[in-house]
């Protein structure tokens, strides 16, 4: 049984809204995966059908779809600006952190691309407290996850 997590104790992050997390780089092609729950919140706050904005994926499990993209960027991204914020899937409110399983427990990683990493102030653990109320959350919701 996966218990508890760890965390970076001296990693500092402040987002200057650059959007590269949002969009292909010339060393990467951005998947922004999607929740099978996150397609049908998005569907209904956008009034687009699924088809028009996300791919279905076979996988990492639990994702089941990938935002579509237009000229390598999001298709919800206008200039630099993120037209569903308030309803912006999991894996961008977790970039540039992600979780992992590491023997029993939880592991905070994250990508040291992301122009962020490095400014601002020393991330506490409430911080990654309120990633991981927000993985709970979601795994509540999907039994066996
Ligand atoms: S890449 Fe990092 S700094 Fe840029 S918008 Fe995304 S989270 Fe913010």
């Amino acid at each position: 049984m996966v218990r508890g997590f760890k965390y970076p104790v001296d990693v500092r992050f402040k987002c200057v809204r650059c959007a590269l997390c949002c969009r292909d780089t010339a060393s990467k092609v951005r998947r922004i995966l999607l929740l099978p729950e996150e397609v049908g919140r998005l569907s209904r706050i956008t009034g687009l059908k699924p088809e028009e904005f996300a791919e279905p994926v076979d996988g990492p499990y639990p994702y089941t779809h990938e935002l579509k993209k237009v000229d390598g960027g999001c298709i919800f991204l206008r200039g630099n600006e993120c037209t569903i914020y308030p309803f912006r899937p999991l894996v961008c409110r977790f970039y540039p952190f992600t979780l992992r399983v590491r023997g029993d427990e939880y592991v905070f990683e994250y990508t040291d691309e992301c122009p962020g990493i490095g400014r601002g102030q020393v991330l506490g653990r409430r911080f990654y407290e309120e990633l991981f109320k927000m993985f709970q959350k979601w795994k509540r919701l999907r039994e066996g996850w």
